[in-house]
This record gives structure tokens, sequence and C-alpha cells, in this order.
């Protein structure tokens, strides 16, 4: 089965009846991109900038940013590449950029809300992408962290006046699904965005309130619980009725039983890391659109996690 799927690879993601789920590649580096196109990444869903931070010990300038992302958009070609704005805080910690510490730092100045603090950081970041965009139509830019509108327009705001000073077309603008306000909003927000993104690995953590990297709730911390799939359905809805598209990054996209019930929801493009896109483009080949949207419609009543999986191991046996 894992040969017949390496195998396959390189065919486009798609359910066994030939509706298109995009299979893209979560990468830090450009160094990476080569080895996403190989597994048959078809884009870059997220790439994850903090790593550019999180592994030297000084702040990289505007032009080693751009250097970075200009490499990844110019190896991905025509395919998307979406790129997000630092992730900072939270379990992510940059030594040298002297952080105050806090008591509850998943709920504090984390993603979003330290770029609004550090504009130092922010905006350099911002132009870097700008300039590349110049050149590389295929780049996205994403906000992570996103908890009000507000925090959206701000996040926007800034970009569109770098954007406009560097004189570089119009960026495809979306934000990350990861904290439940967000989905609660997701009609608000799908009137302004041009995409979303959802974290699972956070909304997760944030729904169920439980920390994502505590070992003694590693297996609760499921994003199969039907509360966490009925925001992600929400999320959705309300991106189809503005006509939006929605993508998901988080883990639950890589995992075999994530990625059949988040397709039945209606999502478009799954990232998940390299060596999982053969693997999950496998396992949509093996059902029908219908079949995982009818999965999807009973996973999401039924009343826990447990009884999720229960439901996809099931059909899979008698598929
Ligand atoms: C997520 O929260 O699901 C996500 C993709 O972002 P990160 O894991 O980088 O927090
Ligand atoms: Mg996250």
């Amino acid at each position: 089965e894992r040969e017949a799927a390496r195998a396959a690879r390189h065919q486009p993601g798609a359910t066994r009846d030939g509706v298109r789920v995009e299979v893209a590649a979560n990468i830090n580096r450009a160094a990476d991109a080569a080895a996403a196109l190989e597994a048959g990444a078809e884009g870059v869903g997220l790439m994850r900038t903090e790593f550019l931070f999180l592994e030297r010990d000084s702040v990289p300038s505007e032009d080693e940013q751009e250097a970075e992302y200009r490499a990844m958009a110019a190896a991905m070609g025509d395919r998307p590449l979406i790129i997000r704005t630092l992730d900072i805080g939270g379990d992510k910690e940059v030594p040298y950029l002297g952080l105050a510490r806090e008591d509850n730092s998943f709920l504090g100045i984390r993603g979003i809300r330290l770029c609004f603090e550090r504009p130092d950081l922010f905006l350099p970041q911002l132009r870097a992408v700008a300039r590349v965009a110049r050149d590389h139509p295929n780049v996205h830019l994403m906000f992570p962290m996103i908890s009000t509108l507000e925090d959206f327009r701000r996040a926007r705001a800034m970009f569109e006046g770098v954007r406009e000073e560097l004189g570089a077309p119009r960026v495809p603008l979306g934000v990350m699904i990861e904290v439940p306000s967000a989905a609660l909003i997701a009609h608000e927000l799908a009137r302004e965005v041009d995409f979303f993104s959802v974290g699972t690995n956070d909304l997760t953590q944030y729904t169920l309130a439980m920390d994502r990297l505590h070992p003694q709730l590693a297996r609760q911390t499921d994003a199969m619980h039907p509360a966490v799939l009925r925001l992600i359905h929400l999320t959705v809805e309300a991106a189809r009725r503005e006509g939006k598209w929605v993508g998901v990054c988080g883990g639950a996209a890589g995992d075999e039983v994530g990625a059949l019930i988040l397709t039945g929801l209606g999502v478009k493009e799954l990232s998940v890391s390299a060596p999982q896109v053969p693997g999950v483009k496998a396992a949509l080949r093996r059902h029908t659109a219908a079949q995982l949207r009818e999965m999807a419609e009973q996973a999401l009543a039924q009343p826990t996690a447990e009884a999720v999986r229960a439901l996809v191991q099931g059909r899979r046996e008698s598929a």
C-alpha cells in the first residue's frame, strides 16, 4: 500500500471521482522545498517563518528574509506558496528578542499580537514579502493567531501600506483559524479575507482548553473532537457563502482520518508534512466526494472524538 502511494505521489490530489483537493506541504526553509516537491506536494500551504528567527542568535535582516522567501517562491514555480508571518510566543521562544516572561504565554503576546507590539520585526518581514511578490505571483500571505476582526484589519492595513510603498501587486491575504473566536466570526472575516487556513493544533488546544504539548493530555487533545469539527464546519460554511476557500495546515490534515473528514467538510487544501503527502493523496483516492461528505456529516453528530474515529475506521474497513 505504501509503495503504491509512493508511485502515485505526483498525481493531483483528488477523491476517487476526481474532485480536486490540493495536497500541499508545510515547510520551514527554502532548503525544504525540493524535498516537498519530490514528495508530490502541490504547493506550500504553510511556511512557518519563525524558523528563520529560531535557528540563530540575531534577527534576520529584511534582505536575508527576502532571499529566503524568494528562493522558496522560485522553487515552487506556478504552485502556491503561503507565507505565514511571524508566530513567536507560546511554545516558540526566541531568547535574543528579550521578550517579557508571561504566566500564560499561550494566552499572551503571541503571533500577530507580538507583531503589533514589535513593528521593528513585523514591517521588515512585510517588506520582504512584498518585494518577492513583485516577481512571484504565487506568493500568498497569512496571519497567525487572529482572534478579532480588528486584528485582521490592522495587519492588512500594515501590509497594504508597505505594498503600495513598494509598488507590489495585490497579494492574496488569509488568516489562520486557530482560535475559537475566529471560527465563530468566520462569516465577518470571510467578507474581508481571500482565504482561511485552519490551524487544528491551536484550534484544538484553545477549544478543549488542553495544552497542545502536555504529555498527559496528548491522547485527549484530538482535533477529531466534535467541538473542533463543528467550528471547522462553521468556518467552511461561512467561507463558502462568500466564495472563499478553506485549507487546513494543522496536524489533522496529515492524519488519514483527519484528511478524510476535513475533505468531507468541504476543505479544499490540506497542507501536511512532506512525508505525509503520498499517504494523504492515496487516502483521498479511495473515497468519493459523496462518501466523504456523508462521513463528515455523521462525524459532526458524534458525541466524542473516539466515536468519530470509530466511525471512519468502520467505513474504511467496509470500503
Ligand atoms: C496550528 O496551530 O495548527 C498551526 C498550523 O500552527 P503552529 O503549529 O505553527 O502553531
Ligand atoms: Mg498555530
